[in-house]
Order: structure tokens, then C-alpha cells, then sequence
């Protein structure tokens, strides 16, 4: 621990970003990150506590206290090397993570947390910058090979892990580019499409082999799921041609709102907007929805409703308002009861103040009306919660106007199909049925196949796929070979 009492002395500096009325002219990335010297005093905070909650809090358990102390040493290429043993992909949660870790943070107890996401941000960007980040190509090959069914984080974290220990990895992604959810979901705002193709680059000089616009498994989809394949290949077909299979496919069914007005031309799952924003901005066609000079509303409180915010107000939209059906959170957590656990509390991201954002909570949608097939307006109910039920107040009811409204309410399962045919077992909910611990761990009802990500957990966070990509690999190393070297 490099200054015992820099807690004391230093406070903590948030990372800068650019004013909203600029950045809302371009899709690019607006936050500017830590310099050298901002770092170094910001590591400089950490007390390193003795028992290091912060690592526990990050579901990859970054070994966070001596990346901090290393940083405030100046030892960065040391502190690259420490960050990269846990984690596969720092460039994205060093971007995009909700930082638990900064929770669990024992300053964070009576004090501001370590900056802990914005260090990690720095670190990794000094990395490339260095060009300290290069392939780890495997000294030698074992002959077997795994089919990857998904490019998100889930399946990029188990292809470079197996790869490097020289497996010969396919990912197959139904979709034009890697990166699932990273490159078609998450707006280029948040993190960069180029950021997402230089970590292919890697792992192609590592031996991983990537073929996009394959579909795997089954050609039944559920509407609202992006396809844009050329080519299928069935379950048995990968099942024969590989010795070990993982389904990383994500949770791709959107929830839907079955109420009256649900067919109106104007409402539309909220990937139908980001993913063709996205390809536009990767130089696709222009995206079909326009939320120019249109009253939007978001239905739904979390980063997919927030990212449709941020781009309604890109595309200009003239008001834009988001509904959550559970009441409004705290404006502060209640630390001694919450930490070093994720708390409760009101969160308004980046994209929440780039305009004047209505945000409305307890809030029912009951039908959505149009005039000719158009949406024009949407009826609401205001709900009361007690003891964890809701009941809509009579008398409540208000009409909003709508042009354009985006479903953001989360999503169901994985493609049931996909997993039926390959045989995987699913859970109460849908997903793939696989235990995260002890024997056989990541391992389905099927011979030889393998999950991970929220195809197996349910709808997550990047951290969380990442972490069950590595842990899977690890798996499905043992399995080929008996014993893995693989870090869990
Ligand atoms: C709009 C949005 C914003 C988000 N923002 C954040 C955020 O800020 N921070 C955060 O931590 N998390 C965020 N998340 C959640 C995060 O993106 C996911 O939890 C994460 O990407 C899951 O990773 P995964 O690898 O399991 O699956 P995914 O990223 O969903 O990738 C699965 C891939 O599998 C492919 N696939 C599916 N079926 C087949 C098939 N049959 N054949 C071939 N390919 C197939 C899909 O096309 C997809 O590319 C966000 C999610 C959304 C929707
Ligand atoms: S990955 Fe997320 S939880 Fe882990 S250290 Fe980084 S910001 Fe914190």
C-alpha cells in the first residue's frame, strides 16, 4: 500500500464528460479518461482494507487493491498485467460496468469509493495506447475443437480463454459482426464499435476462427430477434463436427406489453431502434425509426430504456418520457444497512440529462391509441405498492402523447428452439439449465454441451457473462483434457 493516509487527503475525482449539448451532436464515446497523475492520486486512495470487499464485489474479482496501489506507483504496465489475469475484456466493463465494486468499497462505508471503474478505464487505455496489448497465440495445439454459438461477452471470454490453451475455437454468430450485445445493443455512445473489432483482431492472431451471418441450431426465431444469417447449420451438424459445444446466445426474447393498441405503427421493442442505429452508425442504412421532432416514450427503467433516452435525444426527439412500474427509489441508499452489497437507490445516467426527461415511477401502461394504425397517444394508471404488491389507484388514469414508443422491459429466456435442439434442459425460466459450481459445473443435460452467460443466468450485465464465459472454458477444458490450467 503506497500512502497509507492518501484517503485522508485526497478526495475523489470523478472521470469528465463531455457537456450534453455537444455530445449529442455525434455517437461517439464522451468521457474523457483519467490522466497519469489524476490516477495516481486516485489509487492513492485506496486504504487497502485488509479484506478487500471490492474484489468480492466484482463478479470477476478483479484483484482491484494492488491494480489501485500499482497505479499509484506508477507501475502500469504491472498493473495491466494484474487486471488482465482476472478479466478478459477491461476496455468494456472499464466503459460500461455499473461498478458493484465501487459499492462494496469499504471507503464507500462514510466517504466517496475509490473510482475504481474510471482506474480500471485508464489502465486498459494506457494498455492499447502502449501497445503492451498483444496476441497470446498457444505454444502448442491439442487437436480438439469447441463450437462457440454467440459472440457476446460470454462467448468472447470463453473463445480467448480456450484458444489459448490451444484448443481450435469457432464462434458462430447469426448476426454480421462479433460482439453481440456489445455491438448491437449498446450504442456507440457508451462504448465504441472499433473497441469491440480490435479485441477480434487479437483473438483471430490467437487461432479463433469467427463466422458471422451463421445461424445454429434453429431457424424458428420469435419476432423482434435480429437475424441477418446467410448460412444455417444445424445442432447435429455442430454436434458431430466439434468435441465440445457452448451456447452463449444470450437472452435474446424481449418482454412484450400484450395490451390493447400493441399493433400500432409506433411501437416497437427497443432493440428494433438501437440495433439499426447501430449499423448506421458502423456506415449501415439509415435507421428506419426516426424519433426527430417525436414525443417518445420509454416504457422501462433500466440501461436498455435509458440507452433509447440517449438516442431519442441524438435523433431529436421533441419530449422524451420513461416509465417504471416500481415506485421511485431513494435518492441516497441507506449505507449501514446495505453495504458492502448493491443498494437500492434513484440512478440517472448520462443519458437521463441530456434533456429534460420526465421520469415517472408507480406508472401502468394500459393502452396505447391511434388514429388510422398510427400510435397518437397512451393511457397510464398510477399504481400503489404495499408490501410488495401493486393495485392501481382508481381515479389515476392520464393520457401521455406518443408517436414513438419503445418497450425496454427486459427480456424473457433464450430462443427456446436453440436449446430443444440441441437437448438442453431448461430452467423455471427458461434458460439453460447449468450450476455454476462443484462437479460438472456449466455443463447442460446434453453430452458435450456447455453454457454460459445469459443464455444460462438470465438477462445480466457484461461483468457477469465475462465471468461465466471464463469459468466455462475452464470447464470445458477440463473436459477435453482431463485437468485445466484455466483460472476459474
Ligand atoms: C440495450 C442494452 C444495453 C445494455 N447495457 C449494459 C451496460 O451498460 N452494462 C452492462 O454491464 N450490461 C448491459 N447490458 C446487458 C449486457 O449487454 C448483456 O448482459 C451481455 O451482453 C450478455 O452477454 P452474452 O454473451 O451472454 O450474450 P449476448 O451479448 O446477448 O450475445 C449473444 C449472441 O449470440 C448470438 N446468437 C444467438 N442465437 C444464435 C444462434 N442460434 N446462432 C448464432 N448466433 C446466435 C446473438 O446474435 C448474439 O450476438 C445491456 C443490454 C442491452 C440490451
Ligand atoms: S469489472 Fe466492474 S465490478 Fe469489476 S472492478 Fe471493473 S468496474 Fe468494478
Amino acid at each position: 500500500m503506497g500512502k497509507p493516509t492518501g484517503f485522508m487527503e485526497r478526495q475523489r475525482l470523478s472521470e469528465a464528460y463531455e457537456p450534453p449539448n455537444d455530445r449529442l451532436k455525434h455517437y461517439r464515446e464522451f468521457v474523457a479518461t483519467l490522466n497519469d497523475e489524476q490516477a495516481s492520486v486516485q489509487g492513492s486512495r485506496c486504504m487497502d482494507c485488509g479484506i478487500p470487499f471490492c474484489t468480492s464485489g466484482c463478479p470477476v474479482n478483479n484483484i482491484i487493491p494492488d491494480w489501485n496501489d500499482l497505479v499509484y506507483r506508477g507501475k502500469w504496465e504491472q498493473a495491466l498485467v494484474v487486471l488482465h489475469s482476472t478479466n478478459n475484456f477491461p476496455d468494456f466493463t472499464g466503459r460500461i460496468c455499473p461498478a458493484p465494486c465501487e459499492a462494496a468499497c469499504t471507503l464507500n462505508i462514510n466517504n466517496d469509493a475509490v473510482g475504481i471503474k474510471s482506474i480500471e478505464h485508464a489502465i486498459i487505455d494506457k494498455g492499447w495506447q502502449m501497445g503492451w496489448i498483444v496476441p497470446q497465440p498457444p505454444k502448442a495445439k491439442t487437436g480438439k475443437k469447441v463450437a462457440i454459438i454467440g459472440s457476446g461477452p460470454a462467448g468472447l471470454a470463453a473463445a480467448q480463454q480456450l484458444a489459448r490453451v490451444g484448443h481450435d475455437v469457432t464462434v458462430f454468430e447469426k448476426n454480421s459482426r462479433p460482439g453481440g450485445l456489445l455491438g448491437y445493443g449498446i450504442p456507440d455512445f457508451k462504448l465504441e464499435k472499433s473497441l469491440i473489432q480490435r479485441r477480434v483482431q487479437q483473438m483471430e492472431a490467437e487461432g479463433v476462427t469467427f463466422r458471422t451471418r451463421v445461424l445454429v441450431g434453429s431457424k424458428e426465431l420469435p419476432p423482434g430477434i435480429i437475424n441477418d444469417a446467410s448460412e444455417f447449420i444445424s445442432a447435429e451438424q455442430v454436434s458431430n463436427d466439434f468435441d465440445a459445444v457452448i451456447l452463449a446466445a444470450g437472452s435474446e426474447v424481449p418482454r412484450d406489453l400484450p395490451i390493447p393498441g400493441r399493433e400500432l405503427k409506433g411501437t416497437y421493442a427497443a432493440l428494433e431502434f438501437l440495433i439499426p442505429q447501430n449499423k448506421q452508425v458502423s456506415g449501415g442504412k439509415a435507421n428506419p425509426i426516426n424519433a426527430k421532432g417525436k414525443h417518445v416514450v420509454v416504457i422501462g427503467g433500466g440501461d436498455t430504456g435509458s440507452d433509447c433516452v440517449g438516442t431519442s435525444y441524438r435523433h431529436g426527439a421533441a419530449s422524451v418520457t420513461q416509465f417504471e412500474l416500481m415506485p421511485q427509489p431513494p435518492e441516497e441508499e441507506n449505507r449501514p444497512l446495505t453495504w458492502p452489497y448493491w443498494p437500492l437507490k434513484m440512478r440517472t445516467s448520462s443519458s437521463h440529462l441530456e434533456g429534460d426527461t420526465q421520469r415517472k415511477f408507480s406508472i401502468a401502461t394500459k393502452e396505447l391509441i391511434g388514429e388510422k394504425g398510427v400510435l397518437k397517444s397512451l393511457k397510464t394508471v398510477e399504481l400503489e405498492w404495499k408490501n410488495g404488491k401493486m393495485r392501481e389507484i382508481p381515479g389515476s388514469e392520464h393520457t401521455f402523447p406518443a408517436d414513438l414508443v419503445f418497450l425496454a422491459m427486459g427480456f424473457v429466456s433464450p430462443v427456446g428452439s436453440l436449446l430443444e435442439a440441441f437437448g438442453v434442459e431448461k430452467d423455471a425460466r427458461g434458460n439453460a439449465r447449468a450450476t455454476t459450481d462443484g462437479k460438472g459445473c456449466y455443463a447442460t443435460s446434453a453430452a458435450k454441451v456447455f453454457a454460459a452467460g445469459d443464455a444460462r443466468r438470465g438477462q445480466s450485465l457484461v461483468v457477469w457473462a465475462i465471468r461465466e464465459g471464463r469459468q466455462c472454458a475452464r470447464e470445458v477444458d477440463a473436459f477435453l483434457m482431463g485437468s485445466s490450467t484455466l483460472p476459474r
